[in-house]
């Protein structure tokens, strides 16, 4: 065999995504694009705000622009932009050495997964949760153990609780949520930290809360609380992908609570593992980003899509939690076999993901980064999918 055997399983894993995409191209190149109603991809559609262009154009148009490699962490002068942003929302005292600029918040998940895990140590993490997680595990040499979430897709504490071992080291939470629009409270947060500082001190080590918090500001009507003031032992990782709607330029960050244990060396293993992993992150976007601290995309686009989406789908009778943050809906599959559903959505020129995939079997997943024709237009098949079932 060419290659590692541990990759093997992920090739065929990836085979099944391209399989999806290009089962998805050949029914628009069959039924013209604007027939398919693609809900699959999490691809932010709504345009960036205006002031990115402005400061995009500017960075570009100075003859003095820097084309070489970055500082590994990210600039100083970025970081700092960034620590002074997170301090003021947080309310917390960042300094720049405690924030590394990163590819993205996946940059930033491993940065720090592989900075805190030894090998087979174990990642706690909510069900449903992220696909993407179970590859970052794997780059960090560690297993993914997944605790479930309540019926409204909240934290079940106590079940946390009852899930840590001695071989726990990370609690690994994702609000606004992929897949399930679900945002925690700071009731749950605050008694998720208490459990973390319970099960630190009953195995003797340190559990980190990692944060992955790219939708922070894609929220209707609730507040994100701090996670920093839940836990300080805490990792929170976050992106532009979403926020400013860049995904595709690969930019976001990773935050140590300043009061972390070790925090210092907990942010010096990631600026080491972000030198190893992708040496610095995109100079030209770190520039941009720094310029719009609090700049965010549109919300209301997503607001509006959401609404829709939600009332159209109640009328027919699909059964759901509204999602307060993100731009996924996540109905119950109206069959106990969400994959067989989704195949009966793709015969009506759906796109869907199978809950299944998000280790969350019996519910299927739509994301509503798609324009508001896709929704209007899929009403029809929705209505005869369920019909068929
Ligand atoms: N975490 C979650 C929950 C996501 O949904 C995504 C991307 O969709 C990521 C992390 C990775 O984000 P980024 O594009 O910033 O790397």
């Amino acid at each position: 065999m060419p290659i590692a055997e541990k990759m093997v399983k992920m090739v065929e894993g990836m085979k099944m995504v391209k399989q999806m995409f290009e089962e998805g191209a050949r029914l628009k190149a069959e039924h013209g694009t604007e027939n398919v109603f693609d809900f699959s991809l999490g691809n932010p559609d709504v345009p960036p705000p205006p002031e990115f262009k402005k400061v995009l154009t500017d960075l570009v148009s100075d003859d003095s622009l820097y084309h070489g490699y970055t500082p590994n962490p990210g600039y100083p002068h970025v970081r700092q932009a960034v620590a002074d942003y997170l301090s003021k929302e947080h309310d917390v005292n960042f300094t720049p050495d405690m924030i590394v600029m990163t590819v993205g918040a996946a940059g930033a998940l491993n940065d720090t997964l592989k900075s805190l895990l030894n090998p087979g140590e174990e990642i706690l993490t909510p069900s449903p949760y992220f696909v993407g997680y179970e590859h970052y595990a794997f780059i960090a040499n560690a297993t993914i153990k997944t605790v479930p979430t309540d019926t409204g897709f909240h934290l079940d504490v106590s079940a946390i609780d009852n899930a840590i071992s001695e071989k726990t080291r990370v609690m690994l939470i994702n609000s606004p949520n992929n897949p399930t629009g679900a945002v925690y409270s700071s009731e749950e947060l605050t008694e998720l930290g208490n459990v973390l500082n319970q099960a630190s001190q009953k195995y003797g080590k340190r559990i980190y809360l990692v944060a992955d918090e790219p939708y922070r500001k894609i929220t209707y009507d609730v507040n994100v609380p701090s996670i920093f003031q839940a836990y300080p032992h805490t990792v929170a990782v976050s992106s532009y992908s979403k926020e400013l709607s860049l995904a595709g330029e690969r930019i976001g960050y990773l935050a140590v609570h300043p009061e972390a244990e070790d925090a210092e060396l907990v942010a010096a293993a990631a600026a080491v593992t972000n030198t190893m992993l992708c040496v610095n992150a995109p100079s030209l976007l770190q520039l941009a980003v720094s310029q719009l601290q609090g700049v965010t995309v549109d919300v209301s686009i997503y607001r509006r899509r959401r609404d829709m989406l939600c009332q159209d789908l109640s009328e027919i009778g699909y059964d759901f939690n509204v999602p307060d943050g993100a731009f996924y809906l996540f109905p119950k599959s109206p069959i106990s076999d969400d994959v067989k559903f989704v195949s009966i959505l793709k015969e009506e020129l759906i796109l869907a993901v199978p809950g299944t995939g998000f280790g969350g079997p019996g519910y299927f997943r739509l994301s509503y980064a798609v324009p508001e024709s896709t929704i209007t237009g899929s009403m029809k098949g929705f209505k005869r999918a369920l019909e068929k079932v």
